[in-house]
């Protein structure tokens, strides 16, 4: 049994990369529409402040915790959380296995081009891999159903959604059931990663915990973004001495 940690009113799956590929894999299985996450501080911190986010998070069939943020809370908190299970190492985790298990995927999401190199990536690094769809994340409410037909009509049965949180979510919960794929999966910024637009924070910063602070040195624009992270802290602090 995987235990759940809550963390600002967000309940995280204290889960392996391997139990959470394997929690995936039975969500496949199992052919009803799921909706996994990956949780990290700022999107926690978010949750605190938006109820739609926090329902559909404690909705989801799966949260991972994406981000040294989280594992730290979790530990903060006294509990037990195994290891950081990013969303990008989540779906690579997912696609290296996915020839041989015939799974097929849609890339929803990021500006256009995108999603498209990130599918020639993805078919140049796991040979076999089906990815069945592509489609840019900007769109207008008159778009969205033709893109519910793309995606439906493709019948992936994994869905991944880049489109920055809280949206790729909301997106998600708002059309999950009418989209019938088994498992969509909120991934932010990993087509961007993939088709070699931004770069992944070397090994020995993701291991020193300071992923954050490449993100925000590679991307400026991000850096106001980082007010989040003492705030998570702060916030997860008093929900320890409250308990
Ligand atoms: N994006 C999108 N549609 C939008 C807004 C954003 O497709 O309306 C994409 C954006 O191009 C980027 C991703 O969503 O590829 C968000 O990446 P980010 O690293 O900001 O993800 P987050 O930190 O929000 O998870």
């Amino acid at each position: 049994m995987i235990e759940r940690v809550e963390i600002l009113g967000v309940k995280v799956d204290a889960v392996t990369m391997a139990q959470a590929v394997e929690r995936v894999a039975s969500l496949i299985a199992a052919d009803k529409p799921s909706m996994v996450a990956t949780a990290n501080a700022e999107m926690l911190l978010r949750a605190t402040h938006d109820d739609e986010l926090k329902n559909i998070l404690n909705a989801a069939n799966l949260v991972v915790p994406d981000g040294a943020g989280t594992v730290w809370a979790a530990h903060h908190l006294g509990k037990f959380m195994p290891e950081r299970v990013a969303g990008f190492d989540l779906v690579q985790e997912l696609m290296k296995i996915a020839p041989a298990k015939s799974w097929k995927f849609f890339l929803f999401g990021a500006a256009p081009g995108i999603a498209d190199k990130a599918k020639l990536k993805a078919e140049s690094l796991y040979p076999g891999i089906k990815i069945v769809g592509t489609r840019n994340g900007y769109f207008t409410a008159a778009d969205e159903p033709t893109i519910i037909e793309q995606i439906k009509s493709s019948r992936p049965d994994v869905l991944l959604a880049a489109l920055g949180v809280p949206k790729q979510e909301k997106w998600l919960s708002a059309h999950m059931n009418e989209l019938s794929v088994p498992v969509s999966i909120g991934v932010g910024g990993t087509f961007d990663v993939m088709a070699g637009v931004v770069k992944r924070a070397p090994l020995w910063m993701q291991r020193a915990k300071l992923e954050w602070l490449f993100r925000a040195l590679l991307q400026p624009s991000r850096a106001g973004r980082l007010i989040a992270l003492p705030k998570f802290v702060f916030k997860v602090h008093k929900q320890k001495i409250s308990c």
